[in-house]
Formats: structure tokens, sequence, C-alpha cells
């Protein structure tokens, strides 16, 4: 087991520095190929060369390959919900809400709302935003600016793209088929990994103070009501959907009073 853990490490290691040499890399493969072999005993070795292929193809993974991955994991849940039409009061009042917000790190931003009922939001690395009716409903306006805009905190400061990297590194490090058809496209299956293996995760907690100031600042550059950035936390307590994937703590919420604190002090000067 050590040497299998000793290869997989070497491999995220590289990923990390994104300077992969080929020499080292065959290295990484024969180690795990060794190792595994090694621990399991009775091996299925075309899948495994597949695996490990797969491992050798996310290391060197680049930040367009990643983008258009969240292109189609977007397209697979726009299917999945039912979108809202542009001339509904939900779309309507999303586009009125974040008509001050409409790119990140220079990509344009979209937004969608999904009709239900499940109390949820995000935003995705190719500057998708979908918002849950069900969030809408229960929102004040300035309360969604927030939430909405802690989304896209995630994307202006690079966690989503991460979270993705790592989901598709424990995806491919699973699959013993391919990752990419012969068109160079994900397949729908290790898509339905990659997503699975995304929402199973969750973002750290320097992330979510990353995200909540990000969306405070929003608020505060276009003068919206900052105290909404408390009171929605009050709401989303105990919702499920939005914060089965952002928990809520006491640390968030004091942070984010003591920066609206601090804001608005410095606003009498
Ligand atoms: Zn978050």
């Amino acid at each position: 087991m050590g040497a299998c853990a000793k290869g997989a490490q070497y491999v995220l290691a590289l990923n990390r520095k994104n300077v992969m040499s080929k020499k080292h890399a065959l290295i990484a493969l024969l180690s795990l190929l060794l190792c595994v072999g090694g621990c399991v005993g009775r091996i299925n070795t075309q899948n495994l060369v597949k695996a490990s292929a797969n491992l050798y193809q996310s290391a060197s993974i680049t930040d367009a390959q990643l983008i258009s991955m969240s292109v189609q994991l977007r397209n697979k849940e726009d299917r999945q919900y039912q979108v809202a039409p542009p001339n509904s009061p939900y779309t309507k009042r999303l586009n009125k809400l974040m008509a001050r917000l409409q790119s990140v790190n220079g990509i344009p931003l979209t937004y969608k709302v999904y009709m239900t009922k499940a109390i949820n939001a995000n935003a995705a690395a190719n500057g998708s935003v979908r918002v849950f009716s069900g969030l809408m409903d229960i929102m004040t306006d300035d309360e969604l600016r927030f939430v909405i805009g802690h989304e896209i905190g995630h994307v202006a400061n690079g966690h989503v793209k991460k979270r993705l990297r790592t989901a598709y590194l424990t995806a491919a490090a699973r699959s013993a088929a391919g990752i990419y058809s012969p068109a160079g496209t994900i397949t729908n299956s290790a898509l339905g990994s990659i997503a699975e293996a995304f929402i199973n995760s969750q973002y750290s907690q320097s992330q979510e103070l990353e995200a909540d100031a990000y969306g405070l600042k929003f608020l505060r550059d276009n003068g919206y009501n900052l105290q909404a950035a408390v009171s929605c936390m009050g709401k989303l307590k105990g919702s499920g959907g939005f914060f089965s994937t952002h928990p809520s703590s006491k640390e968030r919420i004091q942070k984010l009073q003591k920066q609206i604190n601090e804001f608005s002090s410095k606003k009498h000067f």
C-alpha cells in the first residue's frame, strides 16, 4: 500500500506544479502499476493501464479543459432541471438583481433560474450561474444578491476550478474505462462520476470566508443593504441544499458582521 500511495502522491504533486516531464510521469505510472500489482494480487491489467492512463492525463489537465468540462457539466444539469423561460418573472427578477455583475475574471456571467422548490444556487467555472426558484421565494433582493455574489466569489477566487480538478482526479482514478470519447469530449459515464465526486466534496472554511468577502464587497460597491449578508444566513440554516455544500458557522457570521461594521464606520468619514 505504501508504494501505491507514494505513486499517487507523486502524480498529484506533479499536477500541482504543472511541470510533468515524460520521464517522471513514466516513473509515477510504473510505481502505481507495480504497487497495485503487488497489493491486490489478481488484477485486470488492461483496466489498470487505462486507469493509470486516466491519471496521467488528468495530472496535466489545463484550465481550458476544466472550462470545457464545466460547460459539459452545466449542459447536463440544465437538462435535469426545468429552466425558467426569459419572460418568466423569476428570470426577469434575477437579471434585474444582478445587472451590475456581468463578468468575473473576464468571463461573461450568464444567469438562469431552475424552477424547483429546492433552496440552492451555484456558479460554474464557465461563468454560468443558476439560482433555484425555491431560494428566490424566501430571500429579499439584497439577500439573494449576497448569496449569488458568494457563489461568484468561488469562481473569482479559483475555488470552483480547484474543486473540479480534484473531482476529475477522483473520477479518473476510479474509472477503468476511458474518460474521453474519440471526439475529445468527456464520456457521459465519466461526466456522471465527476459530477458525483464534485457534489460529494466541499469548499474549505477559508474558501467560504473568501467567497463571503466577495459577496459582501459586491453589496458594498453597489450601495446595497450590507445587513442582508447576515440575515440570509438565518434563512438558509437547516434548508438542506445550499448548506449541505456550504456549512454555516458562527465564525462566518461573526466575520461578516465585523466587516459590515468596518464598512459602515468608514462611510461616516
Ligand atoms: Zn460557498
